[in-house]
């Protein structure tokens, strides 16, 4: 392309600017880029940069989109499985610390516009914990009359330091525990059936 730049996680840029600019962002990856999101991803929240979009999201669009395709579903399928088993051990710590109040994420378009943190118009439905900056898609542990945002791994650092505050504090998820063994489930099934019945190849005309 010409005039473009191409932006990955793990890469940085530097720019001079010595007068008025327009510039556009397209943001696109080859496949083998999954290969290292997880990592990539790691480092930005590490970094307490703000991520331009979120994994999980990006991941779990895929898995319910028919046209992924079957070796995209193979490469996500162990973060996603992952991912559910780190979220739902977090939530377990969480609720073994007394966090017990927890409400499900209104859908999208209805969430309101004054608890969001974010950087992207386009990512405006998401929440970003107020420590490390990350996109909490999945769940996320608020304090709604001071507007507190936590990711769960800096809602349980807070949490184990200030019980008391126990009772102010609220988790809000996407997926409920049953959701999320679903969706691997039916991921994993997904990839079985693949294995079964492979993609038979075009027939031969015959002469
Ligand atoms: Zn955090």
């Amino acid at each position: 392309m010409v005039n473009s730049f191409l932006v990955f996680p793990r890469a940085f840029t530097s720019t001079i600017c010595c007068g008025y600019t327009v510039s556009e962002s397209v943001y696109f990856a080859h496949q083998q880029w999954l290969a290292n999101a997880e990592s990539a991803f790691k480092e930005i929240r590490e970094s307490c940069e703000p991520a331009v979009f979120s994994l999980e999201r990006l991941l779990f669009s895929m898995t319910s989109d028919n046209r992924t395709q079957p070796e995209v579903l193979q490469m996500i399928h162990p973060v996603i499985e992952r991912i559910r088993q780190n979220e739902l051990s977090l939530r377990k710590v969480l609720y073994d610390l007394g966090l017990k109040s927890s409400e499900r994420l209104p859908h999208s378009d209805a969430r309101d516009g004054k608890r969001r943190r974010t950087r992207n118009p386009d990512e405006a439905d998401d929440y970003e914990c107020d420590v490390c900056r990350a996109n909490c898609y999945l769940s996320v542990v608020v304090r709604p009359e001071q507007e507190v945002v936590y990711c769960l791994n800096h809602a349980i650092q807070h949490l184990q330091k200030k019980k008391r505050d126990l009772k102010y504090f609220k988790l809000l998820y996407t997926y409920d525990q049953a959701e999320l063994n679903e969706l691997s489930l039916k991921l994993a099934e997904k990839l079985n059936s693949q294995k079964r019945s492979p993609k038979k190849s075009p027939k031969k005309k015959s002469i």
